[in-house]
């Protein structure tokens, strides 16, 4: 368990336990992928891998950081830290960001403990930064709730550590449930819990994802384009996402600018399809991921050999149900769904082959619908005193 992990990290970094602990998991997106800043929905689960922050009281005017995977030590002013560059960015950022939503900064020790693998795309950043700011809320008498601690976390990450990122990441590390996908509308940021009953297996490429900066800036680019074509027609279309596939045929635009609006609004009634699929059955839509796949492939041109050489073989892998590319793209995760057993042969039969065609070691993880954020253990608060309390033991 991180959670021990990170309060014993504390104790060795500063010689005494912490006054709280809090976690939160990384997150794998199901489908709906290249919709979120189209206006459209995404489907994530919470992961059963997390990450724990240990927070307590500094002893002089500035806080301290570390962690268990790092061996720098962070020291940052709590009123106005300035963008190091380095992973405790993440950590003052929530702070800085929480001193908006009306949590007095102050000097703080915090140690990290993950399972959660950095850098992977299954979004350790978003699960530090809820983290904290759960372990600061729930220090300072919790009186902040979790949406409002995924948007503190969401400006850390956009506005202080300087990641143009959408609602998603945040919102699932805050607001998932165990058993249940989140439905986001991206639109209107709402989020709805969905039944879900499914175990996934993550497969990293450990491509590197070179590509990604420049083509994702183009797609976006090019979706902007798609839209102000809609709606020299339709001007009632605010989002690329909720115009229809009729409207995207009958605009004029480029066809491969097409190609790209066509997956957004087809992808975005595949999140649909999955949705209703779930609710039925506790199952995820294998065909929607196959064809979300093909999409991501064909249409955005955002896959890999690697990422399409894992979804071929789990299509020809009997009870793997659905497998597609997750996260942008250019690299990095590939998921498939189906039962538990032939999940995990598709995996260990995967790696060997994998290693020797792309001449790279693939990593997996299998898990289900997890709980969000969560405090831990709680010692004392800064309003009440000491509580004395420990959650979820
Ligand atoms: P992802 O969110 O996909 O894992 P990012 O590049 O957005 O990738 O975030 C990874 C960064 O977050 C790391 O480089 C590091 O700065 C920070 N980070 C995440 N988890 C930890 C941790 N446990 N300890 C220290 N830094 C972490
Ligand atoms: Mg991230």
């Amino acid at each position: 368990m991180s959670a021990e992990r990170a309060a014993a990290t504390y104790r060795r970094a500063f010689g005494e336990d912490p006054a709280v602990v809090a976690s939160a998991p990384g997150r794998v997106n199901l489908i709906g992928e290249h919709t979120d800043y189209n206006g459209g929905d995404v489907l994530p689960m919470a992961l059963s891998l997390r990450t724990s922050v240990a927070v307590g009281p500094s002893t002089d005017a500035l806080s301290h950081a570390v962690s268990e995977q790092s061996p720098r030590v962070g020291a940052f002013s709590p009123t106005g830290p300035s963008r190091s560059s380095a992973w405790w960015d993440y950590v003052a950022g929530t702070m800085l960001a929480l001193g908006t939503a009306g949590v007095a900064p102050r000097p703080l020790r915090i140690a990290v403990a993950s399972d959660v693998p950095s850098g992977a795309g299954l979004s350790s950043s978003a699960a530090l930064e809820v983290a904290t700011a759960f372990a600061l809320n729930a220090w300072s008498g919790g009186g902040l709730d979790a949406r409002t601690l995924a948007r503190v976390a969401h400006r850390a990450e956009t506005e202080f550590v300087g990641v143009p990122c959408g609602i998603m990441d945040q919102y699932v590390s805050s607001l998932a449930r165990e058993g249940h996908a989140l439905l986001v509308a991206c639109d209107r940021e709402e989020a709805t819990l969905v039944p879900m009953a499914a175990t996934v297996l993550i497969f990293d490429t450990r491509t590197p994802r070179s590509l990604r900066t420049s083509a994702f800036a183009q797609r976006r680019h090019e979706c902007e384009i798609a839209l102000r074509a809609i709606q020299r027609n339709e001007p009632a279309v605010r989002w690329l996402s909720r115009a229809s596939e009729e409207q995207v045929r009958r605009a004029t635009m480029d066809e491969i600018v097409r190609k790209r609006a066509l997956h957004v609004v087809r992808e975005t009634a595949r999140v649909a399809a999955c949705v209703r699929t779930l609710r039925e059955t506790g199952r995820l839509a294998g065909d929607s991921m196959y064809a979300s796949h093909a999409s991501l492939r064909d249409d955005y041109q955002c896959s890999t050999p690697e990422l399409d050489w894992f979804v071929d073989r789990a299509q020809e892998t009997r009870g793997v149900t659905g497998a597609r590319l997750t996260g942008a793209g250019w690299g990095g995760c590939a998921i498939a769904a189906g039962a538990p057993g032939p999940l995990r042969q598709l995996a260990d039969s995967a790696m060997e082959p994998f290693a020797t065609q792309y001449r790279r070691r693939p990593r997996f993880w299998m898990s289900a619908a997890s709980d969000g954020a969560r405090v831990d253990v709680l010692r004392e608060n800064l309003v009440g005193g000491a509580t004395a309390m420990t959650l979820n033991p």
